[in-house]
């Protein structure tokens, strides 16, 4: 967090170095990611990503959109538009926060986006087969995904039970869990740890957390079996 000294945000241990929420998503023909946070650009450097598909939104909060107007460099690179993914609030959002991109009179160098409007139908983008997951944000719904044998969930603090037959079965699960603290509109850490043994998914991950959590190491050693915290630049293959 800006201007904070805590232990978290003084650590030296690379795994307390967090940016906003975010994965990408690879088969061996396509490549998306999930939310263009503020750290799109970074984390697109950072992990040197060449080539992108598709981007898919899971909500329109700011931590999980600013950074969209940074796909221009694939549109350079690519050639063509990119293409977004997002239900119909998050697309109200993005031509709101991005309205220079969606006007008729475009000037050079702005991002070109093709959006398509989903809904809890499952898609495709490239041969990735994704079946949305309808979470709760407090009052906001947002999309969590299902891609084959994986979950991904952020910004959640309640699932309704007919989702959850959604997610039952999968390989491996990321989950939001913010801190230990109770929150208005985030799962806390045993919130989050409930939620993945009712589902009985048999590996977990969680993510979007907060500085106020406490240290990675120490929290990681708490932790159930088959449970850990995401950290920045890991990694998940399934086959
Ligand atoms: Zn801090
Ligand atoms: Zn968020």
């Amino acid at each position: 967090m800006i201007g904070c000294d805590c232990e978290v945000c003084s650590s030296t241990d690379k795994k307390d170095k967090r940016l906003r929420a975010s994965i990408l998503v690879r088969s061996a023909k396509t490549t998306l990611v999930v939310d263009t946070g503020p750290d799109f650009r970074y984390q697109m450097l950072r992990q040197k990503v060449k080539h992108l598909d598709a981007v898919i939104f899971t909500h329109p909060h700011k931590d999980h959109l600013a950074g969209l107007d940074d796909v221009k460099a694939y549109n350079f690179h690519a050639k063509k538009p990119m293409n977004l993914y997002a239900d119909s609030l998050t697309e109200e959002a993005l031509r709101r926060d991005f309205y220079y991109a969606f006007t008729d009179t475009k000037y050079p160098g702005i991002p070109e986006l093709s959006l398509n409007t989903i809904t809890l139908d499952p898609f495709m983008v490239g041969d990735i087969p994704i079946v949305p997951i309808l979470v709760w944000h407090l009052k906001m719904p947002v999309m969590g995904f299902r891609f084959g044998k994986f979950t991904y969930i952020t910004d959640a603090n309640r699932i309704d039970e007919s989702e959850k037959e959604k997610i039952r079965g999968s390989e491996a699960m990321v989950l939001n869990a913010l801190r230990k603290q109770k929150h208005i509109s985030h799962f806390t850490l045993e919130e989050a740890i409930e939620m993945v043994e009712e589902l009985k998914v048999p590996k977990a991950y969680f993510t979007h957390i907060s500085h106020q959590l406490g240290l990675h190491a120490e929290i990681e050693s708490e932790l159930p079996d088959g449970i850990h915290l995401a950290y920045d630049g890991l990694e998940l293959e399934f086959t």
